[in-house]
């Protein structure tokens, strides 16, 4: 007996495939699969989060619909992610309520911080919020920088917090049969098979998105959404280290490392989630949890934003226009923070504790 139905259709679907195997090459879900002859709800959770939700297997099952057998492991695994994201989420409350709802709540998020700024400095001065502001500490004319670091220091650090407790009860669920520990080679594998993104490809062949011929957008638009973020969040670590070791105040020059970073990590952010989008949009219903889009497509979309709002900060932070798009783009950043333990932000962690893991039982059952 498994604790919710989906984890009760995961098992009949991995009994199917366990006696089947044909799609062992296709991924780690199924030599992972293969080490197992029952199934826990731990194990789905972590089979699930090993998936990367390329389609192949459902392309290539001859049990899949209209079939008896009705074999869709994408679709399966897809919503018992979801469901674990909701099951391992700390504080448990909060889960649930991202679901469906996520992208209408980070909006919200995002339009309450951004008016509360926007309405504190419209008050407290006008000519602060619509006047040009020019030169080294030109954007705390708006907020001061202790006020600034303070609210996102916190709004981050919750975020930090809840993640790890997040992870850590998922990685308590699926720790068995190979224990808590893990170790270098298999951090290591689990780094390489990540930053690669190497079982979204159905197998070598590319992801499946719509009709049976695969095609490899998807992970170009993972790995553009990817190494935007880090380029932008090592932009945001420069910058403070700018500030507090150099004593050197923001805006800077087009042409210095924290712009750099954060200009190549903005076209990195607009490109890879608006194909990642539009590649959702498009794809057959038949793969995807049709149920969670809300809650799939807000961080994509958070994202997004982030990025839309920092390069029109960017392009127009000497004019009249900078006080406006600064409160915008910290209400979309700060809501993109307390968002990210509740929506698809987690599926990178939790795919990378399923990596680690993997890597570590092929190690232990002498497969690597
Ligand atoms: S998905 Fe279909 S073809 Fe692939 S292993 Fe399972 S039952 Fe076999
Ligand atoms: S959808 Fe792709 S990654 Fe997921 S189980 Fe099937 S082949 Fe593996």
């Amino acid at each position: 007996m498994h604790g919710t139905r989906i984890l009760e259709e995961a098992d009949r679907l991995m009994t199917v495939c366990n006696s089947c195997r044909y799609c062992e090459g296709l991924c780690a879900v199924f030599p992972a699969m293969e080490m197992r002859r029952a199934f826990s709800d731990g194990d789905l959770n972590y089979l699930a989060n090993l998936c990367h939700a390329c389609g192949a297997c459902y392309v290539d099952c001859q049990f899949s619909p209209p079939h008896e057998f009705n074999v869709n492991v994408p679709k399966t695994l897809a919503i018992a992610r979801a469901e674990s994201y909701a099951a391992y989420a700390w504080p448990r409350a909060f889960a649930g309520v991202f679901a469906r709802n996520g992208l209408v709540i980070s909006l919200i998020a995002a339009l309450s911080v951004a008016a509360f700024i926007f309405g504190f400095a419209a008050v407290h001065d006008r000519q602060v919020l619509f006047g040009v502001h020019t030169g080294p500490g030109a954007f705390y004319q708006l907020m001061p920088h202790n006020a600034m670091a303070a609210l996102f220091a916190a709004a981050f650090g919750y975020a930090i917090v809840a993640l790890v407790m997040g992870v850590r009860a998922f990685w308590r669920d699926i720790g068995e049969p190979v224990g808590m520990k893990t170790d270098a080679k298999s951090l290591l594998q689990a780094f390489r098979d990540a930053g690669e993104l190497r079982y979204l490809d159905g197998g070598g062949v590319g992801c499946f998105n719509e009709g049976e011929r695969p095609e490899d957008r998807r992970k170009l638009y993972h790995h553009l959404t990817f190494y935007g973020f880090m380029l932008c969040f090592a932009a945001t670590c420069v910058g403070t280290l700018y500030h507090y070791l150099l004593a050197r105040e923001a805006p800077y020059a087009w042409w210095d490392l924290p712009v750099v970073l954060g200009t190549l990590g903005g076209i990195g952010l607009l490109t890879g989630p608006a194909g990642l989008l539009a590649a959702k949009w498009r794809r057959d219903p038949v793969l995807v949890d049709t149920q969670r889009y809300g809650m799939d497509a807000a961080f994509t979309m958070m994202l997004f934003l982030t990025s839309l709002t920092g390069m029109a900060l960017l392009l127009w932070r000497e004019t009249a226009a900078m006080g406006p798009l600064l409160a915008l783009h910290l209400g979309v950043v700060f809501a993109l923070f307390i968002t990210m333990p509740y929506g698809k932000f987690v599926h990178g962690i939790y795919r990378f504790a399923a990596l680690v893991r993997y890597a570590r039982e092929r190690q232990m059952t002498g497969h690597s």
